[in-house]
């Protein structure tokens, strides 16, 4: 097999493919999932519709997704009357017309904490008990400074929930650090603090290494956090969107994935396929390392959800019955 180390470096075939191919080093792959285990627990992220459009791919997207049976389902939050009215109509539609278990998003910006309150309250009146508690970001981008008169940071309405009702609350996490953090130490803390004051899960936000996750996760126990730290995961149906997002919200877009979708951008069947093989490796080696729970970003678009809720075991299940 090492014949061609004799040959002159000029010769045909010096570089022949097989002898290549035959030294690169060997692996065994993904471990295959085993069919015998449960499926992860899964959750599935939506924003509420500005549109009926918007809302029919909506619920569209809903009733493909609620067969799978999702630990619960999320709807995100902005800041401003209409879209706040859209979320809460969103959510209790859910409660109202389907099985699955809603978790409402709720955050701090440019709102006081009675208002926030007042939010809260219609939910627990509602029947909804999961809130996603979260600071925001300014509409249009720029600087977030606290309301006087508001919860300045999610730690802040973490605590304001605990005194309203007896909700399940999931906060945020940040595998790459939050962009205005003054440093990941500082950002841990945050963490350990929205934890502490009675959060009981957080949610990453999407990142594309897997490392950068896990060593997160080494980074999270260390600090003496031991609650669930969900890996967000965004499957990519816009590449360029996604760079635009990413350079928001602090997550790095690695080479690979740029090298990935290169030459797609005319392609929708073959940027779809890419995103979704990208996906289902990135839950895939998740999954070996032990992670059993996983949150989706649908972006309200089902299939490539489903696909890879497929591909980590879930299936179908009989409707009807909210999961326990
Ligand atoms: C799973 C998930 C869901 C999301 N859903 C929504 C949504 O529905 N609507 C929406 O508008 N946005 C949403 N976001 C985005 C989120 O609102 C932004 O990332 C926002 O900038 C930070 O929110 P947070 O809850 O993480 O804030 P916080 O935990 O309050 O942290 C915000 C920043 O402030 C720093 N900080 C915290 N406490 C202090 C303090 N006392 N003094 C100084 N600095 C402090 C933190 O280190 C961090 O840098 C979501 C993000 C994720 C990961």
């Amino acid at each position: 097999m090492d014949n061609d180390a004799s040959l002159p470096v000029d010769h045909p075939s010096a570089h022949a493919t097989l002898p290549k191919w035959l030294h690169a080093p060997r692996l065994s792959g993904l471990p295959p999932l085993d069919s015998s285990s449960s499926p992860p627990a899964l959750s599935f992220e939506f924003f509420p519709p500005r549109t009926e459009a918007l809302e029919n791919q909506l619920w569209a997207c809903i009733r493909r997704l609620e067969p799978l049976a999702p630990r619960f389902v999320s709807v995100t939050y902005g800041a401003g009357g209409s879209t706040q009215e859209r979320t809460h109509a969103t959510v209790t539609r859910i409660v109202a017309e389907t099985s699955l278990i809603p978790a409402a998003h709720l955050t701090c910006v440019a709102a006081s904490r009675g208002e926030v309150d007042d939010v809260a309250r219609r939910y627990y009146d509602a029947g909804v008990r999961h809130i996603v508690a979260l600071r925001g970001d300014v509409p249009g981008g720029g600087e977030y400074v606290p309301q006087p008169d508001g919860y300045a940071y999610a730690s802040d309405l973490v605590e304001g929930l605990r005194r309203i009702g007896d909700f399940e609350i999931t906060v945020a996490a940040y595998a790459e650090t939050h962009p205005a953090a003054i440093s990941p130490e500082a950002d841990l803390d945050n963490l350990k603090r929205k934890l502490d004051a009675g959060a009981t899960r957080a949610i990453t936000n999407y990142f594309f290494d897997t490392d950068v996750y896990l060593r997160f996760l080494d980074r999270c126990l260390a600090a003496g956090i031991t609650a669930p730290i969900v890996p967000g995961i965004m499957p990519v149906s816009n590449f360029s969107q996604a760079v635009k997002f990413s350079a928001m919200c602090g997550a790095s877009v690695p080479d690979w994935l740029s090298h990935m979708f290169d030459g797609t951008e005319d392609d929708p069947e073959t940027r779809r396929m890419v995103a979704a093989v990208i996906a289902a490796e990135q839950v895939r080696l998740l999954r070996a390392n032990g992670i059993d729970e996983f949150h989706f970003y649908t972006l309200n678009r089902p299939d490539l959800t489903y696909a890879i809720a497929h591909i980590l075991g879930a299936r179908p299940k009989a409707q009807g019955v909210k999961p326990a």
